[in-house]
């Protein structure tokens, strides 16, 4: 038993937790969770807590289905929101299979593996996530558009407003769980939010987001609101996006950053670039998972729908932030296409495994896009060598299913189960009639 785990057995008896929750997550990027009494705990570190993979999304055929899930003492945390009386703790989990050997469907291990690539390499990820949500009055029901709580838009700061009582007992609770806020505003549409993390280590960021969607879930439901990570809920408000600030560093060094280059950009950095760039279209689908997904691309609202990108230029899709002399550490490249309804450990291996990619091959940037892509004409985007993002999610399965990168990023099983399982959520929504069909053909034909 490491020193780790002897500390969480201590806290277990000094902070009297009676129960912990053992979490993972599936393919698609929801929450499990398997709660264990304390007196569990040790095996459950020595051997795993054994469950039936085949019951989750994504993990495994059905002759293969025992799994085992073994908590990382690292990510151990009290839940704030179960303060009274005993506590309750929770730890992330790897899965592992019965052998010992790591689980081929944990996308906490796909995230560990390109993140192992990097680490050949010196580099260590590092990522920011800004991330967009909407608040609604209700619970939602079927059929009916929701009601937000509030008609305020970015930045605005309203008197007694729903909105930032919710962001700062929602930040309480983030911090209780160790997780830094940076930011946190009101967003562009009515009752949209945006929360920013600080940044960290690619797998703690995408531990965080985890614990962010679950908490920002409960603080809402505690205060008998609606929280929603959908990209796009609403025809006429922006979507919700999670832009996401990435950086590669060698040891103390920020690898994206050079003295005097252009934007004090580093080879290292604009060939990252130009890999996320290259593969754009392969990794859409997993950065951007569901059919609701292409409707936040569409043009317009600041989300992207063109491979280019600026400095500065908030309709491109990466963008290379404003620097501040003298802080070359903070050096960094903001993607935005990705939303928060992505599965963030998936989405960063992809993101990662592209930008190597680029510093493999020594990839060249393209040149930066300095127009607002949206307002040029398709003749024009064409000349500048401007493609389009897929359109929707079948063009973007479509691109996947020939990714090499993508393949080998996700492994086999997971490449497999994840095209299949998007593959059939298209084909579902392909043959949905909507109500904007009947209301422009009823009346006229
Ligand atoms: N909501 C926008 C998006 O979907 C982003 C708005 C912003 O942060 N500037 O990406
Ligand atoms: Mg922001
Ligand atoms: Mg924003
Ligand atoms: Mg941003």
């Amino acid at each position: 038993m490491g020193k780790q785990e002897d500390f969480v057995l201590r806290a277990l008896e000094e902070r009297d937790v009676r129960f912990v929750r053992l979490w993972f997550t599936d393919v698609l990027g929801f929450l499990k969770s398997v709660a264990v009494a304390p007196a569990e705990l040790e095996g459950a570190f020595d051997e795993g807590i054994g469950f039936d993979g085949s019951a989750i999304e994504g993990f495994a055929r059905v002759f293969e289905a025992d799994m085992l899930a073994k908590p990382d003492p690292s990510t151990f945390q009290i839940l704030p929101w179960r303060s009274e009386g005993p506590s309750t703790a929770r730890m992330f989990c790897d899965i592992v299979m019965p052998d010992g050997s790591p689980s081929y469907a944990d996308p906490r291990f796909v995230l560990k593996r390109t993140l192992s690539v990097a680490a050949d390499r010196g580099f260590t990820f590092y990522t920011h996530p800004e991330i967009e949500f909407y608040l609604f009055k209700d619970t939602p029901s079927a059929g009916e558009e929701p009601v937000p709580v509030d008609r305020s838009g970015y930045f605005d700061h309203t008197a007694q407003s729903m909105g930032a009582d919710f962001r700062r007992e929602a930040i309480t609770m983030l911090e209780q769980m160790g997780i830094s806020v940076e930011f946190s505003h009101h967003e562009g549409g009515p009752g949209q939010q945006e929360i920013d993390l600080r940044y960290a280590d690619a797998l703690s960021t995408a531990d965080n987001i985890m614990t962010f969607r679950t908490v920002i879930r409960e603080v809402a439901l505690n205060q008998g609101i609606w929280a929603s990570f959908m990209p796009k809920p609403f025809t006429t408000h922006p979507g919700s996006g999670m832009h996401t600030h990435v950086s590669l560093f060698e040891g103390d060094t920020n690898a994206f950053y050079e003295a005097g280059a252009e934007y004090q950009l580093s080879r290292t950095g604009r060939s990252f670039i130009a890999g996320v760039l290259k593969h754009a279209a392969e990794i859409t689908c997993v950065t951007n998972q569901w059919v609701n997904s292409y409707k936040r691309l569409i043009g317009g609202g600041e989300a992207p729908s063109y491979v280019c990108w600026g400095h500065n230029n908030r309709s491109a899709m990466v963008r290379v932030p404003m620097y501040k002399p003298n802080k070359g550490q903070s050096t960094r490249v903001e993607l935005r296409t990705i939303d928060a309804a992505c599965n963030p450990y998936l989405a960063f291996a992809v993101i990662l495994a592209a930008g190597l990619k680029g510093i493999d091959e020594g990839y060249e940037l393209p040149r930066e896009a300095e127009d607002d892509v949206w307002s040029l004409s398709e003749r024009e985007r064409t000349a500048l060598g401007i493609e389009p993002l897929p359109k929707n999610l079948n063009d973007a399965i479509g691109v996947a299913e020939r990714s090499e990168l993508l393949a080998e990023t996700l492994g086999e099983h997971v490449y497999d189960f994840f095209l299949r399982n998007k593959r059939a959520e298209w084909e579902e929504y392909r043959g949905q009639v909507s109500a904007f069909e009947r209301d422009r053909m009823l009346p006229v034909i």
